[in-house]
């Protein structure tokens, strides 16, 4: 639980109680389970509105969901599983709220093949300032020729929204203030607000049904170039299929899920907090990918190894995925969870989740000598043509100590500083405005998944990828549906 400190805890069961919250509280911070890596979710005197007892799944069935906004995501896949379903952007941490990833159009390593939280969210109910309840659904409303909402609400008042004309870079994860496009939907207004415009309390949302098996892979390289290449030719094979993405082009596609990326200061992280378990990696390694591939219902993943191992090479996504591991030379020294093997799933998964907490606890020891310390993370995506370049930048930009892991196969990585004094943390600081200005210039976002918060590199970050026009018009939207700033005073940009 993050520090800060709240005027007064609610704690609704209910819409109506959030509404009667949103009426009679001049400053509200709505939370989901505060795994938030902005600040986003930290109060600083306002009344917290916390959705955790907001915890009812009210439907699931075939492909489809409908949640209140506390439902942990781990508690939908499981309700999804049983259904035989999957909810796709799922973000690393599985005990996020369904609301919370909503509010920060989380992403996560399935982006690549299923895009963000946002394609998959179908309608919402969102409480606005003054307590008025907002029913929307996808298709329903849309912003007019002219660039403007009128918001209907309950008491028949009309509120013009002006949609912002700022252009959004062309990357498929964006997490950069209020999402802005020419005729857009009004659901994907509130979708990535971070609470600033609504309080989510209920979301219909799209499921994977029925749910593919998943192959998963460790696989050690010898450099960062091998781990590029390798993710390079299979992002080439593969096709993205999301809801809300371009329509599918599956055939003769290999259906890749995911690609982790972890570089030699990770691997060292891991080696050095004995964080591999029963894996062991070759001396040779300098970078390692995780990478999942998806199993047609009713194919035997089993069947198919043994069918590769006596030399089969066809279309079939198994044999077709050794293949290409065993073209590149890394077979070998794979380590693989087939389907159904959850605990070894767990275990190649449990490997990628210890790289953060590894830097965790050392900025942790670092601040018990000195408190000013922190944490100094960047969450930079660039068209994939570029990360090669902005990789080289994340490296040069400063002699700082990097680890540097993410979703390489959206070109979305998180160099983390590992600094030994707050000097160190201040040039980390410098080093990820650079970035940014690296990851803009390749045509970038400097802000793919985590959101903006209350984090000031985060707002600085966002001010210079729109400027101060942006800015003012997101204030402006911000103004027309929360004129009285009760929502999230200080999250996007200062109140
Ligand atoms: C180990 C770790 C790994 C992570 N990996 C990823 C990842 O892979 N991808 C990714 O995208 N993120 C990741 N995150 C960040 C975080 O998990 C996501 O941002 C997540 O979406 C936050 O969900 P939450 O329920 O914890 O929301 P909170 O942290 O509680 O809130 C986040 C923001 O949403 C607002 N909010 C919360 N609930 C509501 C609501 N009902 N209505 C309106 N506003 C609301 C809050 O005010 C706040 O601004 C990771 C975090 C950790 C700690």
């Amino acid at each position: 639980m993050p520090g800060g400190h709240a005027a007064r805890v609610y704690l609704p069961t209910h819409e109506g109680h959030v509404a009667w919250v949103l009426r009679n509280e001049p400053r509200v911070l709505a939370i989901g389970a505060q795994s938030s890596l902005t600040g986003g979710a930290t109060p600083f005197g306002e009344a917290l509105l916390a959705t955790e007892r907001m915890d009812q799944i009210l439907e699931v069935s075939g492909d489809r969901a409908v949640v209140q906004s506390g439902v942990a995501l781990v508690t939908l896949q499981e309700a999804a599983r049983q259904a035989g379903a999957f909810y796709p952007p799922a973000p690393t941490y599985a005990g996020a709220f369904v609301g919370g990833t909503v509010s920060t159009n989380a992403a996560g390593a399935a982006t690549w093949r299923y895009g963000t939280t946002r394609q998959w969210v179908r309608a919402l109910r969102v409480v606005i300032a003054g307590g008025w309840v907002l029913a929307l659904r996808r298709g329903e409303v849309r912003a007019s020729e002219a660039g403007t909402f009128a918001v209907e609400l309950p008491s028949g008042e009309q509120r013009q929204v002006a949609v912002p004309t700022y252009v959004m870079p062309n990357v498929p994860k964006r997490s950069a203030g209020y999402h802005a496009e020419p005729g857009m939907d009004l659901v994907d207004l509130f979708v990535g607000a971070e609470g600033t415009l609504g309080v989510i309390t209920e979301i219909e949302v799209g499921l994977l049904h029925p749910a593919p098996q998943v192959l998963a892979c460790l696989v050690p390289l010898v450099s960062e170039a091998a781990g590029l290449a390798l993710t390079t030719t299979l992002r080439d094979l593969s096709c993205r299929v999301g809801e809300g993405l371009a329509p599918p082009s599956e055939a003769g596609a290999l259906p890749i899920r995911a690609i982790e990326s972890m570089d030699a200061r990770c691997l060292q992280l891991l080696r050095e907090d004995r964080a591999l378990g029963a894996v062991s990696l070759p001396a040779s390694t300098g970078f390692a990918l995780l990478i999942q591939v998806e199993v047609p219902p009713g194919l035997d993943a089993h069947a198919e190894l043994e069918r590769f191992s006596e030399g089969a090479r066809d279309t079939s996504p198994v044999t077709r995925f050794l293949g290409v591991l065993h073209a590149a030379g890394v077979l070998d020294h794979a380590e693989g969870a087939l389907p159904g093997d959850r605990a070894r799933h767990e275990q190649l998964a449990a490997i990628r989740e210890a790289v953060p907490v590894a830097v965790n606890h050392r900025i942790a020891a670092a601040k018990r000598l000195d408190p000013r310390i922190h944490k100094c993370a960047a969450d930079m995506i660039v068209p994939f043509e570029g990360f090669a370049d902005a990789m080289q930048a994340y490296r040069g930009a400063s002699q700082l100590d990097w680890a540097i892991w993410g979703h390489i196969s959206d070109g979305n990585v998180h160099p983390n500083a590992i600094p030994t004094s707050y000097a160190d943390c201040e040039a980390a600081q410098r080093a990820i405005l650079e970035f940014g200005r690296e990851v803009a210039r390749l045509g970038g976002c400097p802000l793919s998944e985590h959101g903006v918060g209350r984090n000031a590199i985060k707002q600085e970050l966002l001010r210079e990828l729109y400027g101060d026009s942006g800015i003012a018009q997101m204030r402006a939207v911000k103004a027309a549906l929360d004129p009285q700033g009760v929502l999230a005073p200080g999250v996007l940009f200062s109140a």
